[in-house]
């Protein structure tokens, strides 16, 4: 029987009103395997009524007490750590290894992150001399709409609801239509967890449909958004004249700078991992690589030797290195870009195809990692965002070359440098238009740095006090002494 995902609305788990589902599919096997609620905007509705009713008392809470509650959240993820990361795996089709290791862990630190940053958010006071001091209010802001993508399901959706939720503010949130299972389950933990009713909604459902009657929403002053470009310049347009609060996390086309004097077998290797991590459907994958020529035939030559190690199987056994991709027409859209990169003139170096597994898999959507050369830094295979296990290898003369093609896309979320030189890392990274600079290592997180990007990679940083900051409206108030 197949399961039925329900809304979690005012603290119950319940039908959508339309009383409708869509069909979800295990990538890895491409059946159906559960419902999910085709929510619309009458869900979006009954959902800010109980955010509306439950937000005196929640704003209210002492911030010691809400995070209580918050961190019992937390140790649940951590209890049902496995049961979790399956579900993730099964949805996503991202390796059950990769779920347990990285998308759970994270998810259960994202809520102990801000339970207790909340704890610490201190707030300005400006002296004027004798004659008057300043001092901030810093309140949240009532309901926060948070609406996350399908790569990093439990990850990315805990990363928005949680900074909103221990500032004091109630959340109306949607998970991807594609990957709603562990939000789901994560509702289930909250009721166990004692989190009051109405607090955190969740309506499952299409982006145009749900999303964008929480976009549209004139209760819900707060958007945060993690998505594709067009989705957010959608969001932009519609919250603009409303006035609304907005961060944007969007698409990325990172480089990945591997110049000559690196450690070699170390670039190689988290070069590798940088590109095809999660099937290559991550923001921040290293996807153009920019190699210096006098390495070239050298890099190539050992990159292509580990690719060839990766092995594409079911999600579920811990030798595959790559599942699923997410969903049909994901993998449709990748394809297509694989046949655009031959039109170009594109040379393929390894990979290329759909991947045809046997057994359970048979119908189950997967693709070789794939690696291009002799492409232009200019072509659409360097310049638009893929999303999949699909890499270019170009070769440069010299920095100002490599700064050059690195910041030639629309984009500029993350980028990667490989150099012992550490004069050269500073000058580079201060020069790269990437919101994300990582030095000789990649996905190297501290939750309390800045996370965002630049140019049509996003509005606004996560991570740190930043969020917590986002979800609350300042005040001043100025007393004459
Ligand atoms: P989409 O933009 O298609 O969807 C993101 C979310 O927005 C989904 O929940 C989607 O719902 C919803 N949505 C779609 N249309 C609307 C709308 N009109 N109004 C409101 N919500 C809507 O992105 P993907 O899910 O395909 O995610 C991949 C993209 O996310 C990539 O571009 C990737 O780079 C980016 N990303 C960025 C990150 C960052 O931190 N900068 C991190 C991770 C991913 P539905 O699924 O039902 O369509």
């Amino acid at each position: 029987m197949t399961e039925k995902i329900l809304n979690y609305i005012n603290g119950e788990l319940i039908e959508p009103v339309g009383k409708t589902y869509l069909d979800n599919i295990n990538p890895a096997t491409g059946e159906v395997y559960s419902l999910i609620p085709d929510s619309d905007e009458r869900d979006v509705e009954l959902a800010v009524l109980a955010a509306n009713a439950a937000f005196p008392v929640w704003s209210n809470m002492p911030v010691a007490q809400r995070s209580d509650i918050l961190l019992k959240i937390s140790a649940l993820i951590d209890k049902n750590l496995d049961r979790l990361a399956l579900a993730e795996s099964i949805d996503q089709g991202k390796p059950l290894w990769l779920a347990k290791s990285v998308d759970i862990p994270r998810a259960r630190d994202n809520f102990h992150f801000y339970a207790t940053g909340a704890i610490h958010l201190a707030t300005e006071a400006h002296a004027m001399g004798n004659s008057a001091i300043n001092y901030t209010l810093r309140q949240p802001i009532g309901i926060a709409g948070c609406i996350s993508p399908w790569n990093l399901p439990l990850y990315l959706f805990t990363w928005k609801i949680v900074p909103a939720l221990a500032s004091g503010n109630c959340v109306i949130a949607k998970p991807s239509e594609i990957t709603p299972m562990t939000a789901f389950l994560l509702a289930e933990l909250c009721r166990e967890a004692g989190l009051p009713k109405g607090v955190l909604n969740i309506v499952h459902g299409l982006g145009p449909k749900v999303g964008a009657a929480i976009v549209s929403h004139p209760e819900i002053p707060a958007i945060s958004f993690t998505g594709g470009t067009k989705t957010g310049e959608w969001i932009a347009k519609t919250a603009a004249p409303m006035f609304k609060k907005l961060s944007l996390e969007l698409g990325g086309k990172n480089p990945n700078l591997i110049f000559a004097d690196c450690n070699f077998d170390e670039a190689v290797k988290t070069a590798v991992t940088a590109a095809f991590s999660n099937q290559g459907e991550i923001c921040l994958c290293g996807s153009r690589i920019l190699i210096e020529k006098s390495i070239y035939e050298k890099f190539k030559e050992a990159f292509l030797k580990r690719v060839s190690t990766l092995k594409v199987g079911d999600p579920l056994s811990d030798d595959s290195r790559m599942g699923a991709i997410v969903s049909k027409p994901h993998m449709e859209k990748i394809l297509a870009y694989i046949e655009l990169a031959k039109q170009e003139g594109g040379k393929l170096l390894a990979g290329g195809k759909q991947l045809q597994l046997s057994g359970k898999n048979s119908k189950g959507y997967f693709i070789e990692p794939t690696v291009f050369e002799n492409l232009a830094y200019d072509c659409r295979t360097n310049q638009e965002e893929i999303f999949g296990p699909v890499v270019t290898l170009t070769p440069f003369e010299t920095e100002e070359e490599a700064l050059m093609m690195a910041n030639s896309t629309q984009y500029g979320l993350a980028a990667t440098v490989w150099t012992e030189n550490l004069k050269r890392a500073h000058r580079v990274a201060a020069k790269l238009h990437s919101g994300i600079i990582w030095i000789n290592c990649w996905l190297l997180r501290d939750l309390r740095t800045p996370f965002g990007g630049m140019k049509n990679s996003g509005v606004g940083r996560e991570g740190g006090f930043e969020a917590l900051k986002f979800f609350t409206e300042e005040k001043n108030v100025c007393i004459k002494l």
